[in-house]
């Protein structure tokens, strides 16, 4: 929710700010149980719905279903934003915020200060590495790539010698000690001291938004691999929150920034003049990712490559930025070039063009479905029609639809009512019951508990599965195994199971209270209603095989509706008969389930 101050800082906030004591300014509680109760500020009662957990730090009213944090509390009370109520709680706890005019700097911890320091003077040692004489194949590898001096300067592009410590001898000789190299990421553990974690590579620094160093990437000369190496997350570090090039892109007039996938697209780009790129860098991305480009971009276009990997990354990215309310276009680039090689090749003219000519969320599904069936046959064709006609009900915005279903009908040949027929016809039924397909696409649309019965059905096994998680650590490595972060699909559930597990896998320990910290009201009451009302049992053990099948099962019932489904629509006599083996897959699982649950 915000980027101003480190996550520590927020959560040694929140957590000298006993919630009990707070909420005790504005409401008159009373003990009942392990709970306190008092009557809700947030909505009009007589009788008390709205309860305090001391224990757990958390608040959740009964009637109105709103809950979350300290952070929360305040918020709603105040009116206030996020910043604003740190900072009061801030106060309260004679905690000192960095002063909003340097906001562009976090509270910086001594050891993030050392490190931070430390990454200035590798990024000068792997400067001056490049220039001297080591650095030859180096500057060679970047000329051939097309990079000018000036170029190489704006980025601080280097050169790690091909040495097993020439930089850490570097940096010990300028006194650092060999914990704060392991700390930065800069070097691991040899037989006879540290020795660099980069050799033989070319060094890009990366920045975070207000252009510190906060780590590196190597990238080999060669076909040998890893390619690309990044430092590890650090305290100063986090791949999941940084965008590289960021802080040049945030600077610049144009509020259209372009995503794509590594360092050498972005600085192609900028050295073509489009001072807008930015790369997510190979991880997958992040919400965090997509809340800072919430912030800085008017419009989001996204230019992965366009190999299978790039093009399902970017069915994710924007399914991200989407539920994150910011406009999205796709770029898709010919002949099935990345970025860089497209302007080597045609220039910075041509790429623009491209730019401007990218494509609509509704026009990229839809070519996702023709490039997947190309088939030239009229049941092809037919069964072509009936995926975009998935596509287009799925499609929120009505105008949009009616002018593409013309396009679709003029192209096809096919007539216009026959078209609207289609699509109404899905239309109605995902009014009754969104299909899979939808589910996904808007996956991470984050919605407020009190929705009722339209709440995805996902989203509440999985989130009192996190619930339980939260308070059961200890079962982390089972549940992380059964249900890995890419099958979750419910609205808020992903968002949460994502900050959850890297907690776990990081430090091994996670609060409830503390993984909402940055979450949006709406969502972080849509959490603590699942922690309060399902998230405590005794059994927590027996109560997690039970979800973790139910949404098997769940997930088992979509499939088999989608494979019906498309068994009545399918005309091809070999395709009815996958999906009908398919079927009795599906089938046969959810029996194995039932006897399970039964025995
Ligand atoms: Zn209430």
């Amino acid at each position: 929710m915000t980027l101003l101050y480190s996550e520590d800082l927020i959560e040694e906030v929140r957590i000298r700010n006993d919630i009990v004591g707070v909420v005790s300014g504005y409401v008159h509680l009373e003990r009942q149980g392990r709970r306190m109760v008092g009557l809700c500020p947030f909505h009009g009662e007589k009788t008390p719905s709205f309860s305090v957990d001391a224990a757990k730090q958390v608040f959740y009213c009964f009637g109105c279903q709103k809950g979350g944090n300290v952070f929360h509390f305040v918020m709603g009370i105040e009116n206030l934003e996020f910043p604003e109520a740190l900072r009061q709680l801030a106060d309260r706890a004679n905690i000192t915020l960095p002063e909003p005019e340097d906001n562009g700097e976090r509270e910086l911890s001594r050891q993030k200060k050392e490190i931070s320091a430390l990454n200035r003077e590798a990024a000068r040692f792997f400067y001056a590495s490049l220039a001297g004489p080591g650095g030859l194949a180096a500057q060679q590898y970047l000329s051939r790539r097309g990079l000018q001096e000036k170029t190489l300067r704006a980025f601080g592009l280097g050169y790690a010698p091909d040495s097993w410590d020439a930089l850490c001898r570097h940096l010990q000789a300028k006194g650092a000690s060999a914990a704060l190299l392991d700390a930065a990421g800069l070097a691991s553990s040899g037989p006879h001291g540290p020795i660099d974690r980069f050799r033989n590579r070319v060094m890009f620094p990366i920045f975070d938004i207000r252009g510190n160093i906060v780590g590196f990437g190597g990238r080999v000369m060669d076909a040998s691999n890893p390619k690309y190496m990044n430092s590890p997350d650090t305290p100063l570090y986090n791949k999941s929150r940084e965008l590289y090039a960021m802080n040049f892109a945030r600077l610049s007039h144009s509020k259209r920034i372009v995503v794509v996938e590594g360092y050498m697209d972005v600085i192609s780009l900028h050295q073509a003049g489009i001072d807008t790129a930015v790369a997510s860098l190979g991880t997958a991305f992040t919400q965090q990712q997509a809340w800072i480009l919430k912030k800085y971009a008017e419009e989001v276009v996204i230019a992965y490559d366009a190999d299978s990997a790039g093009q399902n990354a970017t069915l994710r990215c924007m399914d991200i930025l989407e539920a994150s309310g910011c406009s999205v276009r796709i770029l898709q680039i010919p002949d099935g070039k990345d970025p860089d090689e497209y302007i080597r090749n045609h220039g910075d003219e041509r790429f623009r063009n491209l730019l401007d000519h990218a494509l609509s969320l509704l026009e990229f599904r839809l070519l996702v479905q023709k490039r997947a069936h190309p088939g030239q046959e009229v049941e092809d064709r037919v069964h072509l029609l009936n995926k975009m006609a998935d596509v287009l009900a799925s499609h929120g915005n009505a105008i949009e639809r009616e002018m593409t279903m013309s396009n679709i009908s003029g192209e096809y040949k096919v007539s216009m009512d026959a078209l609207k027929t289609e699509v109404d016809k899905r239309l109605r039924k995902n009014g009754r019951d969104a299909p899979p397909a939808r589910l996904s696409t808007n996956s991470l649309r984050m919605r407020p508990v009190s929705e009722g019965p339209a709440r995805n059905r996902y989203d509440e096994a999985e989130l009192i599965l996190l619930c339980l998680l939260g308070n059961e650590n200890r079962l982390f490595e089972e549940i992380s195994l059964r249900l890995p972060l890419e099958r979750y699909r419910g609205t808020v559930s992903r968002v949460v199971a994502e900050k959850l597990y890297e907690r776990l896998q990081v430090r091994r320990e996670a609060s409830i209270a503390e993984l909402v910290n940055d979450l949006p009201p709406d969502a972080a009451s849509a959490v603590i209603h699942m922690a309060e009302t399902r998230g405590t049992v005794d059994n927590a053990d027996k109560a997690i095989q039970d979800l973790l099948r139910r949404l098997e099962r769940i997930a088992l019932e979509d499939e088999k509706q989608w494979i019906l489904d498309n068994i009545r629509s399918e005309s091809d006599g070999n395709r009815r008969r996958e999906l009908g083996v398919d079927l009795n897959r599906v089938i046969a699982r959810m029996s194995a389930l039932q006897s399970a649950n039964d025995g």
